[in-house]
This record gives C-alpha cells, sequence and structure tokens, in this order.
C-alpha cells in the first residue's frame, strides 16, 4: 500500500471523518423505548472503532473522529488511544438526538455536555462538531450561533443531498458563516451534480451503495476541479456480525446494505486518495486552532 507520504506528494489532501456511536443509536431505527435500553444492548464501538484505527495506522493515515459524548463517558480509554495515536478528537454531540427535535437550551447543554467530557479525557481543545444524520439544516438557525458560543471553531454537518444544484453552490466546501455569536466555520460534506440535483457521495449508506468505481469516478472528479472531500463513516459499517434490530423495511435496507463490503472500500479509498483531519488540512482552520493552542494538544493532530 502507498504510504500516505508518497500519496501527498501526487494528489490533494481530503478529510476522512468518523462518527463514533453504537449502531443501535441511528437516527432510522430511532424510538423512546429502544433509547431506555441502550444500556442493555450489546456494545460493539469499540472494537468497530479499534478496527478502523488498524486500517489507518496501516495507510499511515490520520483521521477526524467525531465521539458521541455517551460513547466517551463508556470507552475513555478508546478516546485517550485515538488522540494519543494522533488523530482529532471531535465531537458528535452528547445523546444522538436530532438537533430539529432539540430545544436551544437542550441542543446548548448536549453540546457544551459532549466538549467537556472529551476535553477531559483527552486534556485538549475540542474544536469541531457534526450533528447527528446531519440535522443541522434550515429547520435549526440558532444552532451554528450555539456552537460558536459554546467554543467551537468549526461544524461538519451541512449536506445538501439531493437539493437542487443552484440553490447549495455557495454553501459546498469549506466557508465561514456568520453568526450572532460571531463566525463559525462550516466544512460541508461534498455533494456531486447530476443533472441539477446534488448526489450524496461523501460516505454512509451512499458509499456502501454505489459500487467503490463509481464512488471513485465521482471523488476524482470532485478532486481535479480543486474540491477538498470530506468523506464519513460509522464504526458499525465495517461489521457485518451486528445484531440486527427491528425497525421499518427502508431503515433496514439503509442501515444493513453492504456492510460485508465496506471495509475493503475503505482500504481502496485509502489507497486511491489522500487524507488528514479537519484541524491539520483545512487551512483557515488549522491557522486557528494554532493560534488557540499554539503547542499543540492531546486532542487533535496538529503538526508542522
Ligand atoms: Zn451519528
Amino acid at each position: 500500500m502507498a504510504s500516505n507520504q508518497q500519496r501527498q506528494e501526487t494528489s490533494m489532501r481530503h478529510v476522512l471523518s468518523f462518527d463514533v456511536e453504537e449502531h443501535f443509536q441511528v437516527s432510522a431505527f430511532w424510538s423512546d423505548a429502544r433509547r431506555r435500553q441502550w444500556d442493555r444492548l450489546e456494545s460493539r464501538v469499540e472494537q468497530n472503532t479499534l478496527r478502523l484505527a488498524e486500517l489507518l495506522a496501516h495507510a499511515e493515515t490520520k483521521a477526524t473522529f467525531f465521539v458521541l459524548g455517551w460513547v466517551a463517558e463508556r470507552y475513555p480509554g478508546l478516546v485517550k488511544a485515538l488522540a494519543k495515536q494522533g488523530h482529532e478528537i471531535a465531537s458528535h454531540g452528547y445523546g444522538h438526538e436530532l438537533v430539529t427535535n432539540l430545544t436551544d437550551g437542550e441542543f446548548r447543554d448536549d453540546v457544551r455536555r459532549s466538549k467537556h467530557i472529551l476535553e477531559d479525557l483527552t486534556g485538549g481543545m475540542v474544536f469541531g462538531y457534526r450533528a447527528p444524520s446531519f440535522s443541522i439544516t434550515d429547520r435549526t438557525p440558532t444552532a451554528l450561533a450555539i456552537l460558536a458560543e459554546e467554543g467551537y471553531l468549526y461544524d461538519s454537518s451541512l449536506y445538501a443531498r439531493f437539493q437542487r444544484s443552484e440553490k447549495v453552490e455557495r454553501e459546498s466546501g469549506v466557508h465561514e458563516i456568520a453568526t450572532t455569536a460571531g463566525n463559525i466555520f462550516e466544512v460541508a460534506l461534498p455533494t456531486a451534480n447530476l443533472w441539477g440535483i446534488q448526489l450524496p457521495i461523501a460516505g454512509g449508506g451512499y458509499f456502501r451503495f454505489f459500487p467503490y468505481s463509481v464512488s471513485r469516478m465521482f471523488l476524482k472528479h470532485l478532486e481535479k476541479a480543486g474540491t477538498q472531500l470530506v468523506m464519513y463513516l460509522h464504526p458499525w459499517e465495517i461489521d457485518p456480525y451486528q445484531p440486527r434490530m427491528d425497525g421499518p423495511l427502508v431503515s433496514k435496507f439503509r442501515h444493513y446494505f453492504n456492510l460485508r463490503r465496506t471495509e475493503q472500500r475503505l482500504e481502496c479509498l485509502l489507497r486511491d486518495f489522500s487524507f488528514a483531519p479537519v484541524v491539520e488540512i483545512v487551512q483557515p482552520i488549522r491557522e486557528m486552532v494554532q493560534a488557540r493552542a499554539p503547542y499543540g494538544t492531546a486532542a487533535c493532530a496538529v503538526s508542522g
């Protein structure tokens, strides 16, 4: 496998990210009854995340891990190990409730709580946030201001999947967004324009759905156009043996489709593209991070 160093010489570097949560916490299977059972369901997140870390180590690649506060409380050693390996630790909130379902006060508590837990564990600062199921939308107009007030430097939740292309042009890539609490960076998920509609190609179920050659074609096309990719996956997506949950047929299809193929596809992705954490390769964020934490922090891989 080509080393990260070799790949960097030939291609641009992109963001690789993982949303660290249990297989039973996904929004597609959400119910209040299941939420009450979380502590009794079979946990798979630690072993799956460690496997991801192994794959990354083999490819000499670092990534951003958006970790759920609920997971960090139960697996503090996992978060510490990821930070020690040089990965960036960012927040996926605490309890995986959709932002659209929370009041402003509840959202603030959720993002504050997870940030404290992660910073206590790593001894470093947490700069980034990603909403469960990309649920920062037009329906959550105060969310970005709350993130800025709570000390987050960037958000990575905007995903213009299936929206009309002319509407999202200005919202793609890394850009700064003004809020009532000051500016915050948005590390938006990339989409590919297909006949005027933005096709999601950045990871998750879409990455499992399309054959790898198709994903690669879209991603290489975006790369050639100068787009910095932001890819995402979840630890449970490399786990074909996870227990099956009951739920709507569509949810079952989306969640369980092609789980057997994800690990191999991730290896192909790591071979064909060069990746690094947000704080390391998104230039304006890197500069802000270095200004705030000039000596580096345990929570992020800011080097060089
Ligand atoms: Zn999630």
